[in-house]
């Protein structure tokens, strides 16, 4: 049996308010060194549902398992510092500090998580060397993070995402902002990093091109069961 870095069993979320949109997903795995592109439509629920698997909304049932560590039953803190271990976040906009050097951003994850910042044994050595293998100018950790291009930008949050070598990486349609080329060149980086280290990798898109990258592709509603509440 392979390892299971992500398991979601029978999870339920409903947001609260007028939105009045549901969703259930009854099972999906990912396993260890894997990588899954998840396609769906804008509106689907895809961002939702990487929040749910992130522990920053909790479902009203079903379990997210992580590394077998099922995120829903754990309080507040214990959750923040689980998903700080385990998942290396990209998200949509990259979400830097716009005050903080790019040393600061690339670092951010590994105050939260002990184990993760004794695997980066040296943090700043292995902040510079990710940079270096994302293709950023040599002295760019210095710089404001705001102050870089946005193709940059996403190379700071892919380093920010890798260091300490979580298990699983979410990366929430990373690529929507960036040229045909950019794309190409994020995606090799991406995925070189993540197979040396044997990284999970799970990504949501609404561009199926990006799928003969990835071991397997699914669609949202493939795997899910969406409500919309009737406008
Ligand atoms: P996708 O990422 O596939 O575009 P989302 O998960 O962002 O889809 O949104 C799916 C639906 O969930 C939205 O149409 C909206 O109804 C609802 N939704 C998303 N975010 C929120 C929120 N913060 N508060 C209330 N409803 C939300
Ligand atoms: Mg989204």
């Amino acid at each position: 049996m392979t390892n299971t870095t992500l398991e979601i069993t029978k999870l339920a979320y409903r947001w609260p308010g007028r939105a009045g949109f549901s969703l259930i997903v009854p099972h999906l795995s990912v396993a260890q060194g894997e990588s899954l592109l998840l396609l769906g439509e804008s509106g689907s629920g895809k961002s939702t549902f990487l929040s749910l698997i992130c522990g920053t909304i909790l479902p009203d049932k079903g379990r997210v398992d992580i590394a077998g560590t099922d995120i829903a039953a754990l309080s507040g803190g214990v959750r923040d510092k689980v998903r700080a271990e385990q998942i290396g976040v990209i998200f949509q906009q990259f979400n830097l500090l716009p005050f903080g050097s790019v040393m600061d951003n690339i670092l951010l994850p590994l105050h939260f998580a002990p184990a993760r910042r004794k695997r980066a044994a040296d943090a700043t050595t292995e902040a510079s060397q990710l940079c270096a293998a994302l293709g950023l100018p040599a002295g760019v950790t210095s710089a404001k993070a705001t102050t870089l291009s946005v193709g940059q930008q996403q190379r700071v949050a892919v380093a920010r995402a890798l260091i300490g070598q979580p298990p699983l990486i979410i990366a929430d349609e990373p690529t929507s902002a960036l040229d045909a080329n950019s794309q190409v060149a994020f995606l090799d980086l991406l995925f070189e990093q993540a197979n040396t280290h044997n990284t999970s990798l799970l990504m949501v898109s609404h561009d199926a091109r990006l799928g003969e990258r990835f071991d397997r592709v699914i669609r949202m509603e493939d795997i899910a069961q969406i409500e919309r509440a009737a406008a």
